[in-house]
């Protein structure tokens, strides 16, 4: 921030924090929820003033008369373009310098890729919140529970989408994680590994709203000390996925069996479990892996 710019910013701010001094001093202000109510919304309102006012003195993001096309080709710069951004202290204004490419006709901000804006008007902290709360909660909930607790107001089908849109980023990248540790092992843990490891999966089929079925698989995993009074469990980890067994899960060590028993067999449930002595280490173990020293138990 340069000094100018920089301290007549500094001096509204404190301008306002004078005011919301006052506010909070006078008598209509008695109560707690009140006067919370009323600091926050108010340094809300100043933090936007400072979002905005410091990224409009980091720049606009102009690199020079041209900048580089994903085409190969080069952009022409053609002016500056505002964006009205969300973020989670309100809303905020953007300048951004602007370039066309003659060669592909596509026009593109730069300053969009630094900050992270996509072509919706949410800031990076907005989608974020929004994808959580959408994940945890129908999506009206969410989008009511975004504007209670921040600045974000979006509708539930904005929640909806940026949720999805989020969860499938996710999904792939927990994709690239389980296909890189089957092949390659997953990542060593610090800790010694357990003796013995309780595995089990299973599927339940769900009924989707359209009134379509998918089976969500399942999967827990126990791990065991054993010890001269008998086994020690320690705390369960689970998963779950709308995956085809054949992306959920081979059997560890069973020889490139399925670990699923089968269908038809719901209220067998001892029997689904599958006990594995592990003396190799902390690594996963891909597929069929020859190692005796796993050893399936039935
Ligand atoms: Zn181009």
């Amino acid at each position: 921030m340069d000094d100018n710019t920089g301290s007549g910013v500094l001096a509204a701010v404190a301008a306002e924090l004078a005011d919301v001094w006052a506010h909070l001093l006078r008598s209509e202000v008695q109560d707690l929820e009140t006067a919370e109510g009323l600091v926050r919304e108010r340094l809300l309102a100043i933090g936007a003033q400072l979002l905005e006012a410091g990224l409009a003195v980091r720049g606009t993001g102009k690199t020079g008369p041209r900048h580089a096309c994903a085409c190969g080709a080069e952009g022409c710069f053609v002016g500056y373009r505002t964006k009205e951004i969300q973020t989670v202290v309100g809303w905020i204004t953007v300048r951004r310098a602007y370039y066309t490419c003659r060669a592909c006709g596509t026009g593109q901000c730069p300053l969009d890729t630094t900050l992270g804006l996509a072509r919706d008007s949410l800031s990076p902290g907005v989608r974020r919140l929004s994808a959580r709360l959408g994940a945890l909660l129908p999506f009206a909930e969410a989008a009511a529970t975004l504007a209670a607790t921040s600045q974000g107001q979006l509708s539930a089908s904005t929640v909806r989408t940026v949720t999805q849109r989020v969860g499938a980023r996710c999904e792939q990248a927990l994709a690239t994680e389980i296909a890189a540790a089957w092949t390659q092992g997953g990542p060593v843990v610090p800790t010694p590994p357990p003796e013995r490891l309780y595995v089990a999966m299973d599927g339940v089929r769900i009924l989707s709203t359209d009134g379509t079925g998918r089976e969500v698989k399942v999967g827990v995993v126990v791990p065991v000390r054993v010890t001269p009074a008998g086994e020690r469990r320690a705390a369960a980890s689970y998963a779950a996925g709308l995956e085809p067994a054949v992306c959920f899960g081979s059997a560890p060590g069973a020889g490139g069996a399925s670990p699923w028993p089968g269908r038809g067999r719901a209220g067998r449930g001892p029997r689904r479990w599958r006990g594995v002595d592990l003396a190799v280490g902390g690594r996963a173990l891909p597929p069929g892996h020859p190692d005796r020293r796993l050893v399936p138990r039935q």
